[in-house]
């Protein structure tokens, strides 16, 4: 066994993500990223003495939508926390968590694996908690912004299941897409909307007692979640080869110099005081919510996965790649629904879709055409009308201009010529103006035909149907083999 396969890495994720609501968890002020500092604040979530929260229900309904489609268990009853700490973004000196008794327990994420059975994730816990404001620190000065401080906050957190960076990216991937689903959050992780703490530990392959762990904060890329991941069981495995001792901490991934650097000595559960929050009445959740909100349950990717294995005869990329945002998957069935074969949807999505919404700064939808107009401009193709190259083309014209496809095509001058005399006027024009590959192909250079096939095209502007150009230049260059009457000798006169 090479010395590097003698520890396996012990990986658990702590995901914050905000919720899209329109006012905050606890008063009404506006939920919105952007806004002018201190814009959208108020007594409440400025934490002055003497003001109570009032708890905002849209909140719950988003929680119980996440944790059903988690496959959790909603607690009929759960309570609200005060975690004490001092922070300049936290003026009241405590954040409104919940620690005993949360929202949701339990529950799991299946992580596809290509074709084989998914792999399930464990969580143990989510629930909820406002967030902090935010300390911008400037040259002569530090400015707190409350803005954020009230944000409605969704902490999701995994059971120590992860065994690799990859695998914690693919959970991550996996958990983003379900918010993104339910439309409860947007995850985007620039804007740090979805927030991921990684724990991490290294034991002896075969141990069954977790290892000490470290905790990286301040990962806000699918790209640093890995490499810091990564980084640290390397760290972590060298400490432990060389017979030391990992110390419980957090540390701070610094993307600059790609490793995380010790922040301060991991704090416990203890040094926060948790108690019962005594401005908020214990959270009852009836049963009937949680099964009208169940009953209205939008559908999860693993179930659009599991629904196009089984009706679609699509590979497991092409399934992932399609599913891994609603409105991809959704333009891609609307094709279908309009009549577009399968295969051509899928692939006319996974390629020209999906690079034309990259290269846009625009939503999704206003950066591709509505699928209808898509999947009339493949129809075009499949009737032969214009070529898949000239669909490209007028694909790229459509997303700018917004107009239909036949518009564009008419346009652009796409439409591809089928007509047998028009396209024999040209073959005959290549066939004269290359005369000596006419000879050559008749002394046996068969390979000649592609480059008059090509010529042809070429001097049609690529809209020539290639099908019929084939065929047309198959006659005359067999008639040409042929010896035409007047070249026989004259017999008798
Ligand atoms: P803490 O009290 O230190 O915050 P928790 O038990 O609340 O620890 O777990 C926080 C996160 O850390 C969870 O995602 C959990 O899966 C993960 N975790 C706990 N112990 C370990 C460990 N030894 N190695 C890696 N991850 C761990
Ligand atoms: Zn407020
Ligand atoms: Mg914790």
């Amino acid at each position: 066994m090479a010395i590097s396969d003698a520890y396996e890495a012990v990986i658990g994720l702590e995901v914050h993500t905000q919720l899209l609501t329109r006012s905050k968890i606890f008063c009404g002020c506006a939920n919105e990223f952007g806004a002018a500092p201190n814009h959208n604040v108020c007594p409440v979530c400025m934490g002055m003495p003497g003001v109570l929260p009032v708890f905002n229900r849209r909140v719950l309904e988003l929680t119980i939508r996440v944790g059903l489609a988690t496959h959790s268990q909603i607690s009929e009853r759960s309570i609200f926390a005060r975690k004490n700490y001092f922070y300049p973004d936290l003026p009241k000196g405590y954040q409104i968590s919940q620690y005993e008794r949360p929202l949701c327990v339990g529950g799991y994420i299946e992580l596809p694996t290509g074709n084989g059975a998914p792999r399930r994730i464990q969580l143990a816990r989510i629930h909820l908690e406002e967030d902090a404001g935010k300390n911008i620190h400037r040259p002569t000065a530090s400015l707190v912004d409350f803005n954020r401080s009230g944000t409605p906050l969704l902490e999701i957190v995994s059971e120590p299941e992860l065994r690799s960076a990859e695998e914690a990216t693919a959970y991550l991937r996996e958990l983003r897409s379900i918010l993104r689903y339910l439309e409860v959050s947007d995850g985007n992780m620039e804007e740090g909307s979805f927030r991921c703490d990684a724990n991490v530990s290294v034991r002896p392959c075969g141990a069954t007692e977790l290892g000490a762990k470290t905790e990286i904060k301040n990962l806000n890329s699918f790209k640093f979640v890995e490499k810091a991941i990564k980084h640290e069981i390397e760290r972590q495995t060298a400490v432990l080869k060389a017979g030391g001792k990992i110390m419980q901490e957090t540390h701070l991934w610094d993307p600059e110099r790609g490793e995380t650097r010790p922040m301060r000595s991991k704090e416990y559960a203890h040094d926060y005081r948790y108690f019962p929050e005594p401005d908020l009445p214990e959270l009852y959740v009836p049963p009937e919510l949680v099964e009208q909100i169940r009953a209205q349950a939008p559908e999860v990717p693993a179930a659009r996965r599991a629904r196009y294995a089984r009706d679609l005869s699509l590979s497991a990329y092409e399934i992932d790649v399609l599913t891994q945002e609603r409105e991809v998957g959704d333009y891609f069935e609307a094709m279908v629904a309009a009549g577009i074969e399968t295969k051509a949807a899928a692939n006319w999505t996974m390629t020209e879709v999906l690079r034309a919404s990259n290269e846009s700064t625009e939503t999704f939808s206003n950066a591709v055409p509505p699928p209808a107009q898509t999947a009339a401009l493949l129809k075009l193709v499949a009737q032969n009308e214009i070529s898949l190259n000239a669909a490209k083309t007028a694909f790229a014209a459509m997303c700018k201009s917004g107009q239909d496809a036949a518009t564009t095509v008419k346009a652009l001058g796409l439409a591809q010529v089928s007509d047998e005399a028009t396209i024999s006027q040209v073959c005959d024009q290549v066939l004269s103006a290359e005369a000596d590959k006419v000879a050559q192909f008749h002394a046996g250079r068969e390979k000649l035909f592609g480059f008059f096939v090509g010529q042809v095209v070429k001097a049609m502007k690529g809209n020539a149907n290639p099908k019929v150009v084939n065929e047309v230049l198959k006659r005359k260059l067999a008639m040409a083999g042929r010896p035409s009457p007047s070249d026989l000798p004259s017999s008798g006169a």
